[in-house]
């Protein structure tokens, strides 16, 4: 077996030797600290050093690479000073009078194993940004400190049991050829700056097992394809590959400043999804037109209670001035389902997905969401935002946080603070009962976007998070379709535009279909963004208005998905 499989996420061909990083954390055994005092003293010492090394890297980071880069090493200060970590130490260094170096792995184990059990996908990706604070301060500890993670002299292919972000952000890109990591995800930190630096990555589990240190390997990052071996023809084949791959991107590059647009001359606008102010640079980075998705519940997590207005406020105001008055659709808290937030004390629920979430919890909880529809309004004059209410499944509901909207309006006339008084209001479309009442909802709204990640999984009635389950969960399933060529054309029957912003949005196969049904914008990760400009401008609206209807004729998802797949 010298072809393995890994999961794709970053794309581009490696071909080089092997150095292997494997971290040293799971050598640590239990072992009793001479004194409780002296140990609880020699972890803060070792903390405040790392403390002071984050900061050291972050000023270099921001001196090299900016902002954007940097700002992983402000929030691992954060977690470095984070009291229930350090309670969580001094805490087994008091009852079982351990060693430091076992109760930070401890503490490390707790909490990563509290991370990765998250069904919210950006917050299990924390899990690594604690292994890599534990990893320093452990380091230290045992006086490794001055080790440097990364030596490398030569061009190499970083294989790794768990690279840090900190390794990551620090590496010397011309000397990496690619990465293989075993864990991760594909909004992990390092898999974050290893496509934005276009360095391919693969996560692929056991990969240390399988490889030794100065081999030669080589690696798809777009297929997840691993030789463990090289020989002649494949070193040819794979040459031949980067070649390729080098001249599909010099191509990508020349669609900078193109439209998104099909050979007869129907446009697309292609937005990019984000979830912090500072991705709006990603979107522009890849020429994206707006933004079709900030899921502000991000702004939400990872903190003790929730921000303040005036925090919201400069968080909506910065993208809003990024995009210069391009669009800006920002979604009203979405939080519950799989996305969880301490401190809003939600209940534990059976179904969370068919509970106490998104607008449910919003309308149930109206002073608190009045603060985020204050922020938004005050920084609606200072570009396009449009408010988007995610999850509605009723007139009622969607009349209801209209309603609230125009309180917040009232309020803020009456106190004679600025505002947008023409304020785009759009809504998701992601349940069923939403989309047969598309044609009734949209008389009362300015857009659709269609969540398509929900939309699957209520209309399969297939939990999203559920492997099991998961083969029943299809984007090309005929009832989804429907669904959604239901919405696209209730909403141009009703003169207001309809959009996705669910993951299907850059679905390469069903680029065409979209185009065939009308779709005015699709919204998607920043990097999807110029491959799928290039397949629309491979398109002509009219055959792929032909392939809808042969489409819709279709019985199984299976039978789309393969026709999809061959359509040229
Ligand atoms: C969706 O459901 O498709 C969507 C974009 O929302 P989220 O993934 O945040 O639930
Ligand atoms: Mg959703």
């Amino acid at each position: 077996m010298n072809t393995i499989k890994g999961a794709p996420i970053s794309p581009g061909i490696a071909i080089g030797k092997v150095y292997l990083k494997k971290t040293a954390l799971e050598e640590i055994s239990f072992t009793m600290a001479e004194n409780k005092k002296d140990e609880k003293k020699r972890f803060q010492d070792s903390r405040n050093l790392a403390v002071k090394q984050v900061e050291e890297i972050y000023q270099e980071m921001l001196r090299s690479k900016g902002e954007q880069e940097a700002s992983i090493f402000l929030a691992h200060i954060e977690m470095l000073n984070d009291t229930e970590f350090i309670n969580g130490v001094e805490n087994i260094l008091e009852e079982s009078g351990c060693t430091s170096e076992w109760a930070v792995k401890t503490v490390r184990d707790n909490f990563v194993g509290i991370f990765e059990s998250m069904d919210d996908e950006y917050m299990r990706e924390r899990a690594m940004d604690i292994k890599d604070i534990s990893g320093r301060v452990i380091r230290i500890l045992k006086g490794n400190d001055n080790e440097e993670s990364l030596k490398l002299t030569e061009p190499v292919i970083i294989i790794s049991d768990d690279l840090a972000p900190s390794d990551t952000a620090q590496m010397k890109p011309e000397l990496v050829l690619g990465i293989i990591n075993e864990t991760g995800g594909p909004t992990s930190h390092a898999a974050i700056i290893a496509r934005m630096l276009g360095i391919p990555f693969c996560i692929c589990p056991k990969i240390t097992i399988l490889v030794k240190n100065g081999q030669m390997l080589a690696f798809d990052g777009e297929e997840g394809k691993i030789e463990l071996e090289v020989t002649e023809g494949i070193l040819k084949d794979y040459r031949r590959k980067q070649e390729a791959f080098h001249q599909k991107n010099l191509q990508l590059e020349k669609l900078r400043g193109t439209k998104s647009i099909t050979k007869d001359g129907y446009e697309i606008l292609l937005a990019g999804n984000i979830g912090a102010p500072k991705d709006a640079d990603k979107v522009l980075q890849q020429d994206g037109h707006s933004i079709g998705l900030f899921r502000t519940e991000f702004l939400y997590m990872n903190r003790k209670d929730s921000p303040t207005e005036e925090e919201q406020f400069a968080a909506y105001k910065e993208v809003a001035e990024k995009m210069q008055g391009e669009p800006v659709v920002i979604r009203t808290l979405d939080i519950g389902g799989d996305k969880e937030v301490d401190y809003l004390k939600i209940p534990k629920e059976e179904n969370p997905f068919l509970g106490y979430r998104a607008i449910r919890l919003c309308l149930d909880r109206i002073p608190f969401w009045k603060v985020q529809l204050r922020a938004l309004l005050r920084a609606s004059v200072f570009g396009n935002i449009h408010i988007m209410f995610p999850m509605i499944v009723s007139m009622e509901e969607l009349l209801k946080a209209k309603k609230i909207l125009e309180e917040v309006k009232r309020e803020l006339r009456r106190i004679k603070i600025d505002f947008n008084e023409k304020v785009p209001v759009g809504m998701m479309m992601e349940t069923p009962a939403a989309a047969l009442m598309a044609d009734v909802f949209a008389k009362e709204v300015d857009f659709f976007s269609i969540g398509t990640n929900d939309l699957i999984q209520y209309t399969m009635a297939v939990d999203r998070m559920n492997g099991k389950v998961a083969h029943l969960y299809s984007q090309y399933d005929p009832a989804v379709l429907r669904l959604v060529q239901k919405i696209v054309d209730s909403a141009h029957e009703n003169g207001i535009w309809a959009g996705i912003c669910g993951e299907a949005a850059a679905d390469k196969a069903l680029i065409p279909f979209w185009v065939g049904l009308g779709l005015d914008e699709l919204s998607m990760s920043p990097v999807s963004i110029l491959p799928t400009r290039e397949k629309i401008q491979g398109l002509s609206k009219a055959d792929c208005e032909n392939l809808v209807e042969k489409i819709l004729l279709l019985r199984t998802g299976k039978e789309i998905e393969e026709t999809l797949r061959n359509y040229r």
